[in-house]
């Protein structure tokens, strides 16, 4: 079955304060955030950049401060949750994560120890919508990503910094509405380029970061399963580039006999914060 998708920004919405939205605030190794919810209540998945940026970033995309009133953070690695102690203090945000994130969180100071914590097991309903966790495979304490479920059903899955796919995120991912996937690195890139070689081995390893020819594999199933909007995230600056991304996933997809704005919609998570509101 073919469909005729339009990518649709939340320009083309103007006004329409209660449509769920996924907004890409920053994505890759300087910083990762990213805002699910309407323009009254969301949550902030990761705070990997100063409260500045991240107050800057809400603002420039139009969500109001005071729609954000929580934040889940995947995992401890600072460019998820450098923020994260300023940014929750300052707007009394309580924080959610794994216990083992939690954990790690507080043992580094990444938290003050006035922030309500609470360790998300499996899923809760938060506000008006529905958080899932779903563990990840990468080389930090207990890692996981998220699924949020708006009012109207419709869902957002972010996965990121995970050395390989897995059966959990997979199937997550296949019942999402919008899905940004890691696309980290051309594997080409990172063997020749210029990191240490235990860096190298460490983000090709299975709790590394998953590379361009992997994630392009994964979009192809999920276009074929009826996951149409699609965003690659947390490219590496070193290791790759949004042209190489996308061309790989694009010319997968192509292979498979899907084509690009016309089967699916395919764009790529901004490492410093634009105007690129999905409503998914
Ligand atoms: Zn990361
Ligand atoms: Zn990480």
């Amino acid at each position: 079955m073919r469909f005729k998708f339009a990518i649709l920004y939340e320009d083309d919405k103007k006004g329409m304060v209660n449509v769920a939205k996924a907004v890409p605030l920053f994505s890759g190794s300087k910083g990762n955030s990213y805002y699910i919810g309407s323009g009254t209540q969301g949550v902030l998945i990761d705070a990997g950049k100063n409260c500045k940026q991240l107050e800057l970033a809400l603002d420039a995309n139009g969500v109001d401060i005071r729609a954000v009133k929580a934040v889940f953070i995947t995992h401890e690695h600072s460019d998820h949750c450098s923020g994260l102690r300023v940014f929750a203090k300052k707007y009394r945000l309580p924080v959610f994560a794994s216990e083992g994130t939690l954990y790690a969180l507080q043992n580094s100071a990444k938290l003050d120890p006035q922030t309500p914590v609470a360790v998300i097991e499996n899923e809760i309903v938060f506000g008006d919508m529905l958080v899932e966790r779903i563990d990840t495979p990468h080389d930090a304490a207990e890692s996981c990503c998220y699924r949020v479920t708006a009012p109207d059903g419709k869902s957002a899955l972010i996965a990121t910094d995970m050395g390989i796919m897995t059966d959990g995120v997979r199937k997550a991912a296949a019942k999402s509405d919008f899905v940004v996937l890691e696309s980290n690195h051309d594997i080409e890139m990172l063997k020749t380029g210029p990191y240490p070689y235990i860096l190298k081995k460490r983000i090709l390893s299975d709790r590394g970061h998953l590379s361009n020819e992997a994630c392009a594999a994964e979009l192809v199933e999920l276009v074929k399963g009826g996951t149409l909007r699609l965003m690659l995230g947390h490219l590496s600056e070193q290791n790759n580039t949004p042209g190489i991304a996308l061309r790989t996933s694009v010319c997968e997809l192509e292979r498979a006999g899907m084509k690009f704005n016309n089967d699916y919609t395919l764009d790529i998570a901004p490492a410093e914060s634009t105007k690129k509101s999905v409503i998914f």
